[in-house]
């Protein structure tokens, strides 16, 4: 991905994953799905809500919320957040420092129904509020998950699963 802020002026709302998102008149400011978990991991409802981006590497993301969210309190207007813009290009997303530190040993298959592959819960997350009966060294490898935006099933694997799978063959 080319180097942002690619103009001065105008620099993050010209990233082609944020583009889409931009606040008309409202130069940097995007619209974010903000949460508090997803469906396994939080009765709150998401919302979506205006940040002004000040930074980013890749496709992830720091922000400053712009505007309070109601029934989400804990995120409070001017809160730095960090979310990143899904690959199908629906709206960015709030993420965990977590979540970010987990995701690049995970392969996350989109959405059956809407297409997002991404996660609203770091999966060491989801997978303690899915298997709560399962101890540190029974971690599944692959596991279906629910999408945080549309309720459908999403595929979550780690790095090691084919690896595993393949050992387990030759053996
Ligand atoms: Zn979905």
């Amino acid at each position: 991905m080319p180097a942002f802020p690619p103009d001065p002026s105008n620099p993050w709302v010209a990233h082609p994953r944020l583009a889409p998102h931009a606040i008309p008149g409202r130069a940097d400011h995007v619209r974010v799905r903000v949460h508090a978990g997803g469906p396994r991991v939080s009765k709150l409802a998401p919302r979506v809500a205006e940040v002004r981006v000040t930074g980013g590497d890749g496709y992830a993301f720091f922000g400053i919320l712009a505007e309070p969210v109601s029934g989400l309190e804990p995120l409070a207007r001017g809160s730095t957040i960090r979310f990143v813009a899904p690959e199908d290009g629906s709206a960015p997303l709030l993420v965990t420092d977590r979540y970010l530190a987990e995701r690049p040993h995970w392969t996350i298959h989109p959405c059956e129904h809407c297409g997002l592959g991404e996660l609203y819960d770091a999966p060491s997350d989801l997978i303690k509020a899915t298997f709560p009966e399962l101890g540190a060294a029974e971690t599944p490898r692959l596991f279906a998950t629910i999408c945080g935006a549309c309720g459908g099933s999403q595929l979550v694997q780690h790095d090691s699963f084919v690896a595993s799978d393949e050992a387990s063959t030759r053996a």
